[in-house]
C-alpha cells in the first residue's frame, strides 16, 4: 500500500508540472487512481471511477464538478484528480451521517462507522483523511449539509453533477429537482446504482434517470456498468 500511495503522490505532484506532457498524466492517472482507491471503503467499481475520471477531464471545460453523496472519497478521488489535472473544483456534498440503507439494522450498516457516543453514523472523518491522502485539499471543497439545504442559494453553473447520495425515491428526486438547473449546456448529469434489471437492484435512481430523460433537455449516453450517464443538450429540444 506504501508504494500505491508513494506513486499516487507522485502522479498528484507532476499533475502540476508541465514538463511532463498532459497526455502521458492522464494515462498514467488512470494506472494509478484505481490502486490508490482500493482501499477506501465504497461501492463503486474501477470501471465506473475511471468513467468518472474521463467525464470530469470534460466538463472541466466547461465548469466545476459537484458530487452528492461522498461517503468515504472513493468517487471524489477519480473526480478530484481529473479536476487538479484541469484546475478545477470539486464540490462534494454529503451530510455524512449514512443514507437510509447505511443506517444501523440496515443492509449496507458498517460498524467501523458507527460513533458510539453520539449513536449516529459519522463518515466525515473517513472522508477527511481520503482527501488528506490523495493530496486533493486544494481540489476539493466538501458541503456537510443535506444536498437540498446546499443548494438553496447555490448560483454556480456546473460543468457536471454526480448524483450518487441517498437511495430511497424521494432523495435521489430532491437531489435531481435540486441541482440539474444549475448544470450548463453539455455539462454531464450522471447516476450511479441504475439498474435495467430489478432483479439487481432497487429502482429509484433508474426511475429518476428516466423521468430526467423524458424532460428533453438531456441526451442519453452509453452507460458504463451501473453508471447512467446524460449530457445536457445545447439547446432546449421541443418536441412536436
Ligand atoms: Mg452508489
Amino acid at each position: 500500500m506504501k508504494t500505491v500511495l508513494w506513486d499516487y503522490l507522485r502522479l498528484i505532484e507532476n499533475l502540476y508540472q508541465r514538463s511532463v506532457s498532459y497526455w502521458c498524466r492522464e494515462m498514467e492517472a488512470k494506472d494509478i487512481i484505481p490502486a490508490f482507491v482500493s482501499e477506501i471503503k465504497g461501492f463503486l467499481a474501477q470501471d465506473e471511477g475511471l468513467r468518472l475520471f474521463e467525464l470530469a477531464l470534460e466538463a472541466c471545460s466547461l465548469g466545476p464538478c459537484l458530487e452528492i453523496g461522498s461517503f468515504c472519497g472513493k468517487s471524489t478521488v477519480y473526480l478530484g484528480t481529473a479536476c487538479k489535472l484541469k484546475r478545477r473544483t470539486l464540490f462534494t456534498i454529503d451530510h455524512h451521517r449514512g443514507s437510509e440503507e447505511q443506517q444501523p439494522g440496515q443492509l449496507y450498516f458498517d460498524p467501523d462507522l458507527f460513533d458510539s457516543e453520539t449513536g449516529l453514523i459519522d463518515s466525515f472523518p473517513y472522508f477527511r483523511n481520503t482527501i488528506e491522502r490523495a493530496g486533493l485539499g486544494d481540489v476539493v471543497v466538501p458541503i456537510v449539509t443535506k444536498s437540498s439545504v446546499a443548494a438553496r442559494d447555490w448560483m454556480t453553473p456546473l460543468g457536471l453533477i454526480f448524483i450518487d447520495g441517498g437511495h430511497s425515491y424521494e432523495t435521489v428526486l430532491t437531489d435531481y429537482q435540486c441541482w440539474h438547473p444549475h448544470l450548463l449546456p453539455d455539462g454531464f448529469l450522471i447516476f450511479h446504482d441504475i439498474y435495467l434489471n430489478p432483479a439487481m437492484g432497487g429502482q429509484a435512481p433508474y426511475e429518476v434517470y428516466k423521468l430526467a430523460l423524458s424532460s428533453g433537455i438531456f441526451e442519453e449516453l452509453p452507460m458504463t456498468n451501473t453508471l447512467g450517464v446524460l449530457r445536457r443538450y445545447k439547446t432546449v429540444m421541443v418536441k412536436e
